[in-house]
């Protein structure tokens, strides 16, 4: 049987050690221990609410889901459970954004002006959603054609259209690499990502990394690393 425990732990290792073959923190102590510089999203798409509970108790707070109507059934189920953080990282279509805004706190996936409004605007509209919700723009980094994510030349605009809509607050860049990405992939999010910063003092998060690239992602800056299989085990269906 799968031990999520066990591998929360792996994971946590692995970002540490990351952060320190990097450069990212000095030597191993108990101080350091409380402020890794890189927060762990799990990924629990495809995957049980009882399997997220797991980590819930193991002391995972924040979730990262794909499907929406799939996560909305979770997170009704999970309802009980107090401080945990629904991340929205799937690609967005527009006639979802109103659930989107309701159920989760984080959106990752925004990569057009349109979607940004309509998150902006059902959150005016509907009253029980009391924080802004936060944002990060998803970056078409490797320029593929079938890859959602905003072209490089649009993340400036974009993140003036999020930052203005008040009930949104933009809190940085998201990427998926093509497979196998080189370095030079990853040093472009990192530039983009400093350049944001420079522009937004609300931009803290560059969410890069999965399960296959975390050393990588964390060697250039990441903030958030987005995990799924290597907690939750192999997904059955593709993605
Ligand atoms: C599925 C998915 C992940 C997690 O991938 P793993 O390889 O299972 O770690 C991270 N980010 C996004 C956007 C995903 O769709």
């Amino acid at each position: 049987m799968i031990n999520i425990k066990d591998n929360l732990d792996k994971i946590k290792a692995q970002i540490q050690q990351a952060c320190q073959q990097s450069g990212r923190l000095i030597p191993y102590t108990e101080q350091v221990k409380q402020s890794l510089p890189v927060s762990l999203l799990a990924v629990s798409k495809t995957k049980p609410a009882a399997l997220i509970e797991q980590a819930y108790l193991a002391g995972q707070h924040d979730f990262g889901e794909n499907y929406l109507q799939e996560a909305v059934e979770k997170i009704t189920q999970l309802a009980h459970l107090p401080e945990l953080n629904w991340h929205f990282i799937g690609p967005i279509q527009a006639n979802k954004t109103k659930q989107i805004a309701r159920y989760f706190s984080w959106v990752h996936s925004v990569d057009r002006e349109k979607i940004a409004r309509r998150l902006n605007q059902h959150i005016q509209d509907d009253n029980c959603h009391n924080t802004p919700l936060n944002i990060c723009l998803q970056v078409n980094i490797s320029n593929e054609e079938s890859k959602s994510g905003v072209a490089i030349d649009d993340i400036l605009s974009l993140a003036d259209i999020v930052n203005n809509c008040d009930k949104l607050t933009l809190r940085g860049l998201m990427a998926v690499p093509e497979k196998n990405a080189g370095n030079d992939c990853y040093e472009k999010m990192q530039q983009l990502f400093i350049q944001l910063q420079k522009h937004y003092p609300s931009v803290d998060t560059l969410s890069l990394g999965m399960s296959n690239d975390l050393p990588q992602a964390v060697a250039h800056g990441s903030t958030m690393v987005r995990i799924g299989s290597a907690i939750f085990g192999a997904r059955t269906y593709k993605n």
